[in-house]
């Protein structure tokens, strides 16, 4: 394996970083069985960052047996859960630790803002590995008494080996929703990141042996999903597999379970959630709010406010003002002074988000303000809002993971709920007013996993998140989490109860 050597220089912060780029099998960087690297693209500029060991079947079959043997010896039921409590605890202080070198190569990879890579990513990461480091000795089961001669308990067990694929948009924090909640009820991990941002999960493997982590608790085969995942999710001896990606290869991880060994799923997929604004919000609030729902982290974030609906009344401000605030965004070198948007994650993406602009203008929809890319080098797209848009349109009913969204004026409450229903999504919702009653109302009436009132992508390690519909099966984050990490145990005790 080779070792990729960076320096960054921020107008804040300069430092450097040296780690190696192979796949973490065992508690040992290895190449891969083939021998083969994948190039990581720096999406500002299109070059080469570094090369990173492309795992193949055979190296999930290593990574697996090597959790295997780590569940078997040191982990599982032989790790009590004050030890995975303080394993876990070294670890949320390591990343405090390397905060800023984790944020600059989030930011390198991703193309996200190193400013929202350090205030966000790594913070939310960080967050999460220590709310989970503190469930880690309270996993408790029940007692049952059915009768006088009879009594049961439930032990909540882990499940052993469990398998998690991961995507580029938050690849530092999609690793710790994951990781945290498996490791602190003692489950053993192969992970594959998105084959576009592995870096940081790399380089969290160098944090976990320093946290003090037995070898092959957590193993990190890089890779391109249709070898390394499709391996992870037919696997035979993997009981688990958590995915986090788009609802197309959410199917795919589903069937493969099914024709292998049933694995247990949990998938959190697509959104095309619905922010709706009545006529009686804070409307600055609401302009602010809607804003960072769609254009955050480049509209790349799953829960993306996409579809803003605004009642009539104060329909007209609402888009003038929204349109300043989009063309106030500052879109540039994710490393450079006062930036707030960098480049999509790749050439793909890019592709992707405009010719859903294309499809936008001749379907006959209005670009308000933005549809061009900036500049001439890197992947770089302007905010975009649409307005004159119809229900069919491509651009109102499909996921376009980009800074690019519609605004639909309304008039009745009702029919605006239906409108937003109108989707085969149910990840998340947003609804802003002033009014307590109507905006609790709304809430309930939304089919989705995450309801907001008065703000949109605010989330938390105690909070769970997931989906309704085909945005997803099961939930991360929260005490919910826990449960797909466990299998639950009945034990009978006979008290006397005689054949
Ligand atoms: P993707 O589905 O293309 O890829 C996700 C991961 O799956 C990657 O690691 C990829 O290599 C792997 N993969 C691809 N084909 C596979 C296969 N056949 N078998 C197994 N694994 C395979 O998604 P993406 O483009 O990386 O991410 C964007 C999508 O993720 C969006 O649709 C977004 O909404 C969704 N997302 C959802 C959430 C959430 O929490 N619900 C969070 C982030 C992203």
């Amino acid at each position: 394996p080779t070792t990729f050597d960076y320096t960054w220089d921020t107008p804040a912060y300069k430092g450097t970083t040296s780690f190696n780029t192979g796949l973490y099998i065992g508690g040992k960087f290895v190449d891969g069985s083939n021998k083969t690297t994948i190039d990581v693209i720096n999406p500002t500029n299109g070059t080469l960052i570094t090369k990173v060991a492309e795992g193949v079947d055979a190296d999930v079959d290593i990574a697996v047996a090597a959790a295997q043997k780590a569940f078997d010896e040191s982990w599982g039921l032989k790790a009590s859960g004050a030890k995975r409590a303080e394993l876990l605890g070294n670890l949320g202080r390591l990343m405090d630790k390397y905060k800023e070198e984790l944020s600059a190569i989030e930011a390198l990879d991703n193309g996200k803002t190193f400013g929202w890579a350090y205030a966000v990513d790594v913070t939310f990461s960080t967050d999460t590995i220590k709310y989970f480091a503190g469930w880690a000795d309270k996993i408790t089961g029940q007692t049952i008494e059915t009768s006088q001669d009879k009594f049961a308990y439930t032990r909540h067990e882990p499940i052993g080996v469990v398998g998690q694929i991961i995507p580029w948009n938050f690849p530092l924090l999609m690793w710790a929703w994951k990781v945290g909640p498996a490791l602190a009820t003692g489950n053993c991990i192969v992970l594959k990141p998105s084959e576009f941002t592995p870096l940081t999960a790399i380089r969290m493997c160098g944090l976990i042996e320093e946290a003090g982590f037995p070898p092959g608790v957590v193993n990190i085969v890089t890779g391109y999903g249709n070898t390394v995942g499709a391996a992870i999710s037919s696997h035979m001896k993997i009981e688990k597999v958590a995915f986090t990606g788009s609802t197309l290869v959410g199917r795919k991880i589903m069937e493969a379970a099914a024709k292998s060994n049933l694995k247990n799923v949990t998938l959190e997929l697509g959104g095309k959630s619905p922010n709706i604004i009545f006529d009686d919000a804070d409307l600055e609030q609401a302009v602010n709010w809607s804003a960072h729902g769609i254009f955050w982290n480049h509209g790349q974030a799953c829960c993306a406010g996409s579809r803003i609906f605004v009642q009539a009344g104060i329909y007209d401000e609402f888009l003038k003002r929204f349109t300043e605030k989009a063309q106030k965004i500052r879109v540039g070198d994710p490393f450079g002074k006062d930036i707030d948007q960098g480049p999509q994650v790749s050439e793909l993406q890019y592709d992707r988000i405009m010719s859903y602009i294309d499809s936008g203008r001749q379907e006959g929809a209005t670009v308000h303000t933005g549809g061009t890319r900036v500049g001439t080098e890197g992947y770089f797209i302007s905010p975009t809002i649409f307005t004159d848009v119809k229900p069919d349109m491509k651009i109102v009913r499909e996921e376009i993971f980009g800074p690019v969204g519609v605004i639909i004026k309304f008039t009745d409450e009702e029919d605006v709920i239906r409108q937003a229903n109108d989707t085969v999504y149910g990840l998340a919702a947003a609804v802003f007013s002033q009014d307590i009653n109507r905006a609790i109302e709304t809430a309930h009436k939304l089919q989705a996993g995450t309801a907001w009132v008065n703000c949109v992508n605010h989330l938390q390690a105690p909070i769970p998140f997931g989906g309704y519909k085909q945005s997803g099966i099961g939930r991360e984050l929260g005490e919910y989490a826990l449960h797909s990490y466990t299998n639950v145990k009945a034990v009978h005790i006979n008290l006397g109860h005689k054949m």
